[in-house]
């Protein structure tokens, strides 16, 4: 296990042209997402080099926005099981920036990487614009135990079904400046929120990076009216139950 006092729960290391930079944050362990086999191999490359870095096997709806392929997707969850990877992401469903058109298949890609996280008891970073309950859906039929819907920008009411099937919420640095993210975080009860950085992506202007997570702490610790540590002790217990529970 690796103890750390912050963890970024969904960060594409593989991204970064100077990865060093990330994985360099004081006292954070960096959960770093692969997209495809391409950013799978950089990314288990990097968790050889750096210790607080966990690799996760995934393969991103986005694939499907053009040269999506199935037999990459299982290729991706096969190696997961050859290097014992214990992490899924990034996968999920979207129905905002990708065509209809190829539901079917992020669904049967999606299935593949369900089935490999619990047989696996694998934690699973969930991608899920405007497809949260189809993903949820998904989820509680596949048995999954362990799941986090990444910077969820859903219906309010939904987050109540969300954590009571047990799954974790992620705020975002984004939260400093997204109105919506703001009320998902207000809204969410504290022992289902983890955090996490989606770095290098960069969000109207905002260079998301791992550096800034302590400021989404003091953010959420000031909405929910408590202190800075009771939020970065219980998102620190949440992403150890996730990542090792
Ligand atoms: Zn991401």
């Amino acid at each position: 296990m690796i103890k750390a006092s912050y963890y970024d729960m969904h960060i594409h290391l593989y991204e970064y042209k100077d990865p060093e930079k990330a994985v360099a944050t004081p006292d954070t362990v960096l959960v770093a997402v692969s997209d495809d086999l391409d950013s799978l191999m950089k990314t288990i490359e990097l968790s050889k080099s750096y210790d607080n870095v966990i690799p996760c096997a995934g393969y991103h709806p986005w694939n499907f926005r053009n040269n999506g392929s199935l037999s990459e997707a299982e290729q991706v969850a096969r190696l997961a099981y050859r290097y014992d990877i214990n992490c899924v992401g990034e996968v999920g469903l979207d129905k905002k920036f990708v065509p209809r058109s190829t539901l079917p298949a992020q669904v049967r890609v999606l299935k593949t990487f369900l089935d490999l996280a619990r047989e696996t008891n694998s934690y699973v970073t969930i991608h899920s614009p405007n497809a949260w309950r189809d993903v949820l859906t998904l989820l509680v039929e596949s048995g999954v135990e362990k799941a986090m819907f990444h910077w969820y920008t859903g219906p309010l009411n939904l987050i109540d079904e969300i954590v009571s099937k047990g799954y974790y919420i992620s705020i975002n640095p984004a939260i400093m400046i997204q109105e919506k993210h703001v009320k998902v975080a207000e809204y969410t009860p504290l022992e289902y929120i983890v955090f996490e950085s989606d770095g290098p992506y960069v969000y109207r202007g905002m260079e998301l990076n791992p550096g800034l997570i302590p400021k989404s702490i003091s953010t959420v610790a000031g909405l929910k009216q408590t202190s800075v540590e009771v939020v970065r002790e219980t998102a620190a217990r949440n992403s150890i139950r996730l990542l090792y529970g």
